[in-house]
C-alpha cells in the first residue's frame, strides 16, 4: 500500500497568539519539518494539505497551504479538514497558552505601573482532538520535542493522545542540520542514525504507511 492517492493533511509552523495589535506569544519553529513531510508526500502521489502557522520559509510546490495564525484558527482549519483525511500528522509547535483577553488596541506603556500580569489560558489540544473524533482518520502521528527523557514522554503522549506514531527529538536539535530522532509506536521504539529533515520526512512516511494498510 502506499501514498499514492491518499490525502495527508499536516500542521506545521508555529502558532501566534495576540496580546494586542502589535504583540504575540509565539513558539519557535520554522516549519521546515512540516514542509519536509508534505514535498515527501507528494513525491509520493499523495494529495497534501499544510495547515500552517507563520513561517518563512517557502512551501513545496503541488501542496496546498492553508495559513493560520493562532491555535484556535490551526484547530478550526484542521478538524474541517481532517474526517477527508487518510493520515494526520501533527507537525505545529502549538502554542500551548493564549492570552485570557487581548487588547483590540495597543498597549501603552505607563509610568506609573511597575508591573503587569496577564493571564494565560490553555488551548486545546489540536492532534489529540483529531485522534479521539469519532472520525478519526485512519492514521494519526505527533511528534515530541524535549529538552530531556525524549522517549519516555513519546510514549506518553502515544496513549495520552491515542496516536499512531510519535516522532521523539531532542530540543536541542531544532537548530541542526541533521537530528537524531526516534520512532515510537505500540509495536516499540526504533532509534534512527542522524539524518536530514528531508530524510527524516521519508523515515517517517515509510513507517505510517503500514498502519494505512485496510
Ligand atoms: O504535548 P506536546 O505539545 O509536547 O505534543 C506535541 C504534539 O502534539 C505535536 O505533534 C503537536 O503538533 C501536537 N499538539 C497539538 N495541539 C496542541 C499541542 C500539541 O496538536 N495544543
Amino acid at each position: 500500500m502506499s501514498w499514492r492517492g491518499r490525502t495527508l493533511l499536516i500542521t506545521s509552523g508555529p502558532t501566534r497568539e495576540r496580546l494586542d495589535p502589535i504583540r504575540f506569544l509565539t513558539n519557535a519553529s520554522s516549519g521546515r519539518m512540516g514542509f519536509a513531510l508534505a514535498a515527501e508526500a507528494r513525491r509520493r502521489g499523495a494529495k497534501v494539505v499544510v495547515v500552517s502557522g507563520p513561517v518563512a520559509v517557502e512551501p513545496p510546490r503541488g501542496v496546498t497551504v492553508v495559513n493560520v495564525e493562532s491555535a484556535l484558527e490551526m484547530r478550526r482549519e484542521t478538524l474541517k479538514r481532517a474526517p477527508r483525511a487518510d493520515a494526520v500528522i501533527g507537525a505545529a509547535a502549538v502554542g500551548d497558552w493564549r492570552f485570557e483577553t487581548p487588547s483590540k488596541h495597543k498597549l501603552k506603556r505607563s509610568r506609573t505601573l511597575k508591573r503587569m500580569s496577564l493571564t494565560l489560558v490553555p488551548n486545546p489540544d489540536i492532534i489529540k482532538e483529531v485522534a479521539s473524533s469519532s472520525r478519526r482518520p485512519r492514521v494519526v502521528a505527533g511528534f515530541a520535542l524535549e529538552t530531556r527523557d525524549a522517549v519516555g514522554s513519546a510514549r506518553r503522549k502515544l496513549a495520552e493522545k491515542n496516536l499512531d506514531l510519535v516522532v521523539a527529538n531532542k530540543a536541542e536539535t531544532l537548530a541542526a542540520a541533521k537530528s537524531r530522532a526516534t520512532l515510537v509506536s505500540r509495536d516499540g521504539v526504533r532509534r534512527l542514525s542522524p539524518l536530514d529533515k528531508r530524510d527524516l520526512a521519508a523515515r517517517i512516511l515509510d513507517e505510517l504507511e503500514r498502519f494505512l494498510e485496510p
